[in-house]
């Protein structure tokens, strides 16, 4: 059995995401192993289990809080120690399916696990957004770069993830100084980071959007093991109200919610 440690933020409205993505790990993720969760929030209102630590965590705003995430995770490195594996989940990620220990842990060769973005899965290098500034540390200069990862869902053995941690920070507060933000943030570097690297690479159904606009040929055969849930609905109010960049909301009314059940409805019909 092992010691799996889970990292989750949620600070601001995305807390609104913890409850229902507990209850679906708990239910669906390594269930033959130990799990210890980390929840950094600015929430001071939540009741958790015993396998949960908080985290009392600033609420940095947006790019902020996604793009610091490594400083924050270095606030539990002692903890994080002490386990055998670690993983990051962003917020709005559900698990659907049963994914066991054998799915997600990489070889010691492979030493990390990272996953494909459902945007760019299947499709050609020329699409990828990697940064393209050649003074940022998450520079992938052309033709450089096998396939596009996302920053939603990564992990890998603990001592390898905390180096992972550990240079990734570095590498965002070195751009910080030069005035640089990588154009996709904590993704664009992992992206970076793994170049030189042979991860464990999982297919993009781990990270299914609820709604599949972009890519539809391509994730349309992949059976979900996690979903993202899609900030536009009306029950999350839409991005830009999830990020805390304006208080304007998609209301959650009867007639938005018909409407948003219609669209994804049709959206994912298409898809099959
Ligand atoms: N996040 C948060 N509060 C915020 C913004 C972001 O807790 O106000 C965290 C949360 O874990 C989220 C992750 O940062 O899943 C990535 O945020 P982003 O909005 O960039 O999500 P994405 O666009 O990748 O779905």
């Amino acid at each position: 059995m092992a010691k799996i440690g889970i990292l989750y933020i949620a600070t601001g409205r995305y807390i609104t995401f913890w409850n229902e993505f507990y209850k679906r790990c708990e239910k669906f993720f390594c269930n033959d192993h130990q799990k210890q969760y980390f929840l950094f929030t600015d929430a001071n209102n939540v009741s958790v289990k015993n396998n949960v630590k908080i985290i009392q965590h600033k609420y940095l705003g947006w790019p902020e809080e996604t793009l610091m995430r490594f400083d924050t995770f270095l606030k539990v490195e002692n903890d994080l120690q002490k386990m055998d594996y670690i993983y990051f989940f962003n917020a709005n990620l559900y698990p659907v399916r049963k994914i066991k220990g054998e799915e997600v842990f990489p070889s010691f060769e492979q030493q990390i696990m990272v996953t494909l973005h459902p945007a760019f899965y299947n499709m050609p290098r020329k699409i990828f957004t990697y940064e393209n500034n050649e003074k940022s540390s998450a520079y992938v200069p052309f033709p450089l770069g096998e396939y596009y990862v996302c920053g939603g869902f990564n992990g890998g053995i603990a001592e390898y993830y905390l180096k992972l941690i550990n240079d990734l920070d570095k590498a965002v507060k070195n751009d910080l100084k030069n005035g640089i933000i990588a154009v996709w943030h904590d993704e664009s570097h992992l992206n970076r980071y793994i170049l030189d690297r042979n991860p464990l690479i999982l297919s993009a159904k781990y990270v299914i959007p609820e709604v599949i606009g972009f890519n539809q040929k391509n994730l349309k055969s992949l059976k979900p093991k996690m979903i993202l849930i899609d900030k536009m609905s009306p029950i999350c109010g839409g991005h830009d109200y999830m990020r805390g960049l304006t208080d304007k909301r998609i209301k959650n009314n009867f007639i938005n919610r018909f409407k948003w059940w219609l669209h994804k409805k049709r959206t994912n019909k298409k898809n099959g």
